[in-house]
């Protein structure tokens, strides 16, 4: 018998879904509130696409080794056609150190350790036209999820399908298996638990505003080469970060803890934020009005949090013939560029699991535990990278704190160990990359003795045969910032 899926929401996990599920012998449904794409042009898509659902689309996006991967392993002809549409890749040959470009020798395993550099609406249209052509696939746009048709036996909650309403027209669609990946905003979690459903929901914040701008290069001009100056860091205050995308565009996203109240307040201003990134050399270079023109608006998104959603009690299922991907099943602090490869993970673990086994309860438990395994390492790492950054946030408000012993090891570590090999250490920059890319657990670097031994011996060397690994001062520091933008301190 044809199986019948439907997928609530055509974001990332959505169109991961009905990339990995279609297939002759299946019938899959994909259901999006918002209006469809427009036919081709990758600039009527950034300018005019209504995304209201996917209200990130408009930020700074960087898909990361683990997605490029997956595309290129299992999707080839997607990978051709993101290229052939300006998409570009981004080798790890391409984003090395300068001390290591000389000596570099490709090796097993760089080969997944590609970005792709690209703006979401891009990849989003270049992936809806792709999966709106595969055999079993078909889109239903301006159709809103308005609720879950469901029955409980014997105590079991089973999902029979979704209410849903196109142009103000009611309908029930049926389905044997139904997914939802209608993201951060998701209703179905409280439908569930109305309908009787135990679901625990672990939460934590990301500590961070987020505010990008795109630009676009002026005629005769290039990217600036990639070299001495980081094009993303860390002030402490503040984060900054360039995402190069295609056809010319770029954009620089400034990412301010919650607690900086003063610099939250001026920074939607387009002038103000050019103001800070001409001050940051390594966002200047790229924003200078010689090089390159605004092409948007200052966008602004809080409410950024890590959470997880269980919808198994223990080892049990809360419910059947379900399964929530993408967003609305893990949020990550968009800062580790991770959100994306995320739910297209999810989307081919759930396909293969629904491949592997037809039995419900088999499916819900298979799905949780494989996701946990892929998945779990990479968010635990990034809670507590996410409150060790909220706690120095916090201090670096202060002008009387005074870093502890611990806190102290910590920094000289990272400043004197991590920063200078991952820049002159070909072997310690993979081990870290890897993680980066979601291609690793980002524990196993840190558990390697070859890694260990070349981190301590870089952090025994004497700072003088260093110095040329370690990295510019990023930007001025918080006080000196707030005095040039005329802010209160
Ligand atoms: C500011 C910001 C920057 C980010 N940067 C990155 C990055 O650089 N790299 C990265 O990998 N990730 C990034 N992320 C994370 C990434 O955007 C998300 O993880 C990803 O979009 C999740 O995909 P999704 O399909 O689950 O949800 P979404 O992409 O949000 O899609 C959900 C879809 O469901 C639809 N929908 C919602 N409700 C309904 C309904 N009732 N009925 C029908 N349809 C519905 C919406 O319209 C939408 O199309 C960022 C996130 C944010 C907030």
């Amino acid at each position: 018998m044809q199986e019948r899926i439907i997928v609530a929401g055509a974001g990332i996990a959505g169109l991961g879904a009905a990339m990995a599920l279609g297939r002759e012998g299946r019938e899959v449904l994909i259901l999006e509130r918002d209006p469809p794409p427009p036919h081709q042009s990758m600039e009527e898509a950034f300018y005019g696409w209504e995304r209201k659902g996917a209200t990130q689309l408009r930020h700074s996006h960087v898909f990361l080794g683990r997605l490029f991967s997956l595309i290129r392993d299992r999707h080839p002809r997607l990978l051709s056609l993101l290229l052939e549409n300006g998409v570009r890749e981004f080798t790890l040959k391409d984003g090395l150190p300068e001390p290591l470009r000389e000596t570099y020798r490709p090796q097993k395993g760089d080969q997944d350790m590609s970005i792709l550099f690209s703006r979401r609406t891009t990849l989003e249209l270049v992936m809806r036209h792709y999966a709106q052509d595969l055999p079993g696939v078909r889109f239903l746009s301006s159709a809103a999820v308005r609720g879950l048709i469901a029955d409980r036996k014997e105590g079991t909650l089973k999902i029979r399908g979704l209410r849903i309403e196109q142009d103000a027209n009611p309908q029930e669609v049926l389905a044997d298996v139904t997914i939802d990946a209608s993201g951060r905003g998701t209703m179905m979690p409280i439908w569930l638990r109305e309908l009787g459903c135990e679901l625990h929901e672990e939460e934590s914040p990301a500590g961070i505003l987020y505010f990008t701008r795109h630009y676009r290069l002026k005629e005769g001009m290039e990217e600036p080469e990639r070299g001495a100056i980081p094009f993303a860091g860390d002030l402490g205050y503040i984060k900054y970060g360039i995402f190069a995308a295609d056809s010319r565009h770029f954009s620089l996203t400034l990412a301010v803890p919650e607690i900086e109240t003063e610099l939250r307040k001026v920074i939607l201003s387009g002038p103000v934020f050019d103001r800070i990134a001409a001050l940051i050399p390594g966002a200047g270079i790229w924003t200078s009005a010689e090089r390159a023109e605004p092409v948007s608006k200052v966008y602004g998104m809080g409410n950024l949090v890590n959470s997880w959603r269980h919808y198994l009690k223990g080892t049990e299922p809360e419910v059947l013939n379900f399964f929530a991907i993408g967003d609305a099943a893990i949020r990550t602090n968009p800062l580790y560029g991770r959100g994306c490869s995320s739910g297209f993970v999810q989307a081919h673990i759930l396909s293969d699991v629904l491949d592997e086994t037809a039995d419900p309860i088999a499916r819900a438990r298979m799905h949780a535990e494989r996701v946990n395994r892929e998945i779990r390492p990479h968010f635990n790492s990034m809670t507590k990278q996410d409150s060790a950054a909220i706690r120095r946030a916090i201090n670096a408000k202060d002008p009387n704190y005074r870093p502890r012993f611990r806190a102290r090891m910590i920094k000289s570590l990272t400043d004197d160990a991590i920063g200078p090999a991952s820049r002159g250490d070909l072997t310690v920059f993979r081990a870290l990359m890897r993680p980066f890319h979601m291609l690793e657990s980002p524990d196993t670097a840190l558990r390697n003795p070859e890694v260990i031994a070349r981190l301590l011996w870089t952090w025994m060397k004497p700072k003088s045969w260093k110095q040329h690994l370690h990295a510019p001062v990023l930007g001025p520091e918080r006080a000196q910032m707030h005095r040039l933008l005329g802010l209160a301190a």
